[in-house]
């Protein structure tokens, strides 16, 4: 509720036209909401979560335990299938409830389902929101709501703040404010990070990319690049904090830099092997240059100041040579990619607009693996895509047993208004789709356990994260597994031990291999 508190807070003067200002809160006798916010989708809104909860915080907000007890909710919502927006529709009438029992809450949708061009539509289908805020305008987040909050009177106001850029049918925004935010936000100290072990950190926003089943494109617009310098200041305050692990985050990181200002520091930088376009670097930071850089910032002793370095998403056309060489030389680049296939067959990939060939991508992975002889692969992919026939599938399930992928993260083709894709025939129907995953899982299932089991008898370096509950057939006793935690290779370990082990770096013994995870001992126990 926003029981009357005159005077315990400041109103922003914005210079927003009124009706983008939500008036509820605009006045000056209410007191400061408690949020909560409720995050879907992948690591990037995670991490822009972090953010707007650093900017409610500093606003002077307290965060609610759950989103019963919350005045203001924040939906940061996932649109990349349809699935994920099913969820937030299913709580409309949760959310109404809420709002009868507390007429004071507020709610603000923001995410991937927030797009330039919809917003009557969505007021349509989420009648219960206040407030949509695109992935870009989550900066406004404080201002929007009439809270006096750390984005600078002015800073966001300025109407002529964006382009609006043509992306294939649709139009997005296409701000500039996100990577000035950003460094604002990590100088004062207003990013509200979930963990105290690892840390995201955003290099890239938006994606320049055309797959035709996607929908980030339209939601993110197109990529910008954050200032080489911004990117290492917050990896060196992140290392500075004792932050163990750190992972770089854009759609596509590895066209970092394209889009940056030529600067002589970086003259070496040319266009290197790519597998598909030639970015026009010269002269440019690229992602190879970054994660030499931030594993260059080095302890006392010379060991890299942040232990473990990641990045995601790795687009295969866009993976140079001169990022595999980095990938070969850094003691910090965790020997692992994500590296998203989405199909075994060609003519697939090229209906989904994913620029390289199956000869290509295997190309890469020989690659990878002569660089990198321990490099752990993961995945992403589509079944059921358009016109996909049961032999093109087949050549899917191919392409796994050949790569003999760690994991795969697959899902069932969903069409997304507005993308190209959902003009072409979406003609797998569900069942089969669903048939086609669930064979796809079964096979991945058989892959992954024998590749733990390779593990079996190894010593592994385990990043301990979380304190787990014994499940059901687990004896609370000594020896029982208690913590789990990632190794480098980014297999998920449970061992036994105490919460006192974790944000360590501890060797394992391992002992036992699922084909999710791996269980060990404490090496020196
Ligand atoms: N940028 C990454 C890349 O290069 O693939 C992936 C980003 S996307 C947010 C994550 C994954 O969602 C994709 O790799 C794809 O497998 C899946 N995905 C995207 N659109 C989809 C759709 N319409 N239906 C099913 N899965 C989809
Ligand atoms: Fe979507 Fe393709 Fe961009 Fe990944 S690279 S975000 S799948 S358009």
């Amino acid at each position: 509720m926003f029981p009357s508190h005159g005077g315990e807070r400041s109103i922003v003067r914005t210079g927003l036209a009124p009706a983008t200002q939500l008036a509820e809160f605009a006045t000056e006798d209410v007191a400061l909401p408690s949020f909560h916010l409720w995050t879907l989708g992948c690591q990037m809104n995670r991490s822009d979560s972090e953010e707007m909860a650093g900017a409610l915080s500093a606003a002077g907000c307290s965060e609610a335990g759950s989103l019963e007890s919350a005045d203001l909710i924040v939906i940061n919502t996932c649109a990349i299938r349809e699935a994920a927006e099913q969820k937030v529709i299913g709580r409309m009438g949760h959310l109404a409830q809420l709002r009868a029992a507390n007429p004071s809450l507020r709610v603000v949708m923001t995410g991937c389902s927030v797009r330039a061009n919809n917003t009557a539509s969505l007021k349509r289908r989420y009648p219960q929101i206040d407030v949509f805020l695109r992935p870009d305008e989550e900066p406004e987040l404080t201002l929007r709501l009439g809270l006096a909050g750390p984005t600078a009177p002015g800073l966001m106001a300025d109407q002529q703040r964006y382009e609006l850029q043509r992306v294939g049918a649709s139009v997005a925004a296409t701000a500039d404010q996100l990577p000035r935010t950003r460094a604002a936000a990590v100088g004062e100290g207003r990013v509200q990070r979930d963990s105290q072990i690892s840390a995201w950190l955003p290099i890239i926003y938006g994606c320049d990319k055309t797959c035709t089943y996607c929908i980030v494109p339209f939601s993110r617009g197109p990529e910008r690049s954050r200032p080489f310098d911004d990117v290492i200041a917050e990896a060196r305050s992140l290392a500075a904090a004792g932050y163990r692990e750190v992972t770089l985050l854009g759609q596509n990181v590895n066209s970092y830099g394209h889009d940056l200002a030529p600067d002589p520091r970086f003259a070496n930088v040319h266009e290197s092997r790519n597998l598909g376009r030639r970015l026009a670097l010269d002269g440019r930071p690229d992602m190879a240059a970054l994660l030499r850089a931030i594993d260059g910032l080095r302890t006392a002793d010379g060991v890299p100041a942040i232990s473990r370095l990641r990045f995601v998403t790795s687009h295969p056309w866009d993976l140079s040579d001169r990022l595999v060489s980095a990938m070969a030389d850094c003691p910090s680049i965790c020997e692992h990619l994500h590296l998203p296939v989405q199909s075994g067959d060609d003519a697939v990939l090229h209906r989904m607009g994913r620029q390289y060939t199956t000869e290509a991508y295997l190309e890469l992975v020989a690659r990878l693996r002569a660089a990198i002889p321990a490099i752990s692969l993961t995945t992403d992919v589509i079944v059921g895509f358009c016109g996909e026939t049961e032999a093109q599938f087949e050549r899917t399930l191919e392409m796994l047993r050949e790569v003999r992928f760690e994991q795969v993260f697959a899902a069932a083709f969903s069409p997304r208004p507005g993308t190209p894709a959902a003009r072409l025939p979406d003609d797998v129907p569900r069942a089969e789709k669903k048939r086609r995953l669930q064979a796809l899982l079964n096979l991945q299932e058989q892959i992954g356990l024998e590749a733990n089991q390779r593990w079996v008898g190894q010593p592994t370096e385990v990043l301990v994260d979380t304190v787990r509950r014994p499940s059901g057939h687990e004896h609370d006793g000594p020896g029982a597994p208690r913590v789990s935690g990632r190794n480098r290779h980014n297999k998920l370990v449970h061992l036994d031990g105490g919460a006192e082990l974790i944000g360590q770096l501890v060797a394992v013994h391992v002992d036992r291999a699922g084909p999710y995870a791996l269980a060990g001992t404490l090496a020196n126990a």
